[in-house]
C-alpha cells in the first residue's frame, strides 16, 4: 500500500512522453516568492520528481491516498493538507504555491470543501489540469440558517470514493496516456478492496440494534455515512457543514447536551482534526463517554489506524459500533 504522504520512486528509464510540467529551477523559485509578495518567506520548493513521473497535486490527505492507490509510481504527489489537518480552515502555504504553479493536474473534492483553492490556483499562474473528484456524485444538502448548504464530506460513503476512483483514474489516464492501462488496472483494484470494505462497514453495522445507530460529533462530517449506512446524526453543537464558525454558544451546548439525554446515546466521538476539548465538555456535561476519536477530514499519521482511507473506514465503523453498543 503506498500512503499519500510518500513520493513514489519512478521507473528507472526514461519515457519518450512529452510533459506539461516542468522541473523547478532555481530561478522559477525565486519568480515565483518575488510575484507573492503577500507571502512573507520563500519556503524551499518540493523536491524534484523523476521526469518520468507526472505532477500531481491533491488537495487533502485522504483524496491524496485515494490518487495514490490509482497513479502509484507514476506519479509525483503534493499534498495541501496533510494528516490531521483542517481543510475548512486551511491557509495555504507558500510551498503550496510552488507546487501547484509546477504541476500538471490539480485534484481537489469540491462541493466547497476547500473554500480557498480557487484563489490559490489564480495566485499561482499555475497550467494545471483542474480536477473535481465528487464530480457525477448525488451531493447531500443541508438548511442551515435558512441557506441551502452543500455537504462536502462524501468519503464517507464508499460508494462515492468508488466513483470518484473512476474519475481520477481517466483524469490520470488523458493527462499521461503512455501510463493510461496501469491507471485503469490499480484503479479496478482498488475498487475492489472498496466493495470488500463498504461489504464490511454493512456487516459490523448490521450488529448494533438499529435504536442505538445515533452519532454525535461535533461539526456535520458524518451526514453520508449516516445516509449509507443507517445512522442518525444528532443536532452537533457547531450546528455547522464547515468548522469555520468557531466555539458553539453556551446555550447551543446545552441544547445539544439535553438532545444526547433525551436520545439516551452512551457515547459522543471526538474528530481527529479538532480540538477535543469541546467534546470532552459535552460529554462531562451530559454524562456521556467520550473516549472515541474517529477520523473525519483527514487522514492520521503513518503507522496509526488511520493512516489510509480504508484503515480508516474500516476503525471507524468498529469504533462506532463498538462505542454504541
Ligand atoms: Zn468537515
Amino acid at each position: 500500500m503506498i500512503s499519500a504522504s510518500q513520493t513514489a520512486v519512478g521507473p528507472s528509464f526514461i519515457r519518450p512522453v512529452i510533459r506539461h510540467a516542468t522541473l523547478i529551477t532555481p530561478a522559477s523559485s525565486l519568480l515565483l516568492c518575488l510575484l507573492t509578495l503577500a507571502i512573507p518567506a520563500c519556503e524551499k520548493a518540493p523536491p524534484p520528481s523523476s521526469s518520468a513521473q507526472l505532477r500531481v497535486v491533491v488537495t487533502h490527505s485522504i483524496l491524496s491516498d485515494v490518487v495514490a492507490n490509482v497513479g502509484q509510481d507514476h506519479l509525483h504527489l503534493t499534498t495541501f493538507v496533510g494528516p490531521n489537518g483542517d481543510a475548512h480552515t486551511y491557509e495555504p502555504t507558500p510551498r503550496d504555491l510552488i507546487a501547484l504553479a509546477d504541476a500538471a493536474v490539480l485534484i481537489e473534492n469540491g462541493l466547497q470543501f476547500e473554500p480557498w483553492v480557487d484563489k490559490l490556483y489564480e495566485s499561482s499562474g499555475s497550467k494545471a489540469v483542474r480536477v473535481v473528484a465528487s464530480q457525477g456524485i448525488q451531493p447531500r444538502t443541508l438548511n442551515e440558517d435558512g441557506h441551502e448548504e452543500t455537504d462536502p464530506h462524501c468519503w464517507q460513503s464508499v460508494p462515492n470514493v468508488i466513483a470518484m476512483t473512476q474519475t481520477i483514474a481517466a483524469a490520470l489516464a488523458a493527462a499521461d496516456p503512455a501510463h493510461a492501462e496501469s491507471y485503469r488496472a490499480n484503479a479496478q483494484a482498488y475498487q475492489t478492496q472498496l466493495q470488500e470494505l463498504d461489504r464490511y462497514i454493512q456487516e459490523k453495522v448490521s450488529t448494533l440494534p438499529a435504536e442505538s445507530r445515533v452519532i454525535v460529533t461535533s461539526h456535520d462530517s458524518l451526514g453520508y455515512f449516516a445516509q449509507r449506512y443507517g445512522f442518525t446524526v444528532l443536532g452537533t453543537p457547531l450546528a455547522s457543514l464547515t468548522t469555520e464558525a468557531g466555539d458553539p454558544s453556551a446555550q447551543k451546548i446545552a441544547a445539544v447536551v439535553q438532545e444526547i439525554r433525551h436520545a439516551q446515546v452512551p457515547a459522543v466521538f471526538i474528530e481527529n482534526m479538532q480540538n477535543p476539548k469541546l467534546m470532552a465538555q459535552i460529554a462531562a456535561e451530559a454524562g456521556v463517554r467520550f473516549d472515541s476519536t474517529l477520523y473525519t477530514d483527514s487522514l492520521d499519521q503513518p503507522g496509526s489506524p488511520g493512516e489510509t482511507y480504508l484503515k480508516m473506514m474500516h476503525y471507524n465503523a468498529d469504533t462506532i459500533v463498538e462505542s454504541l453498543k
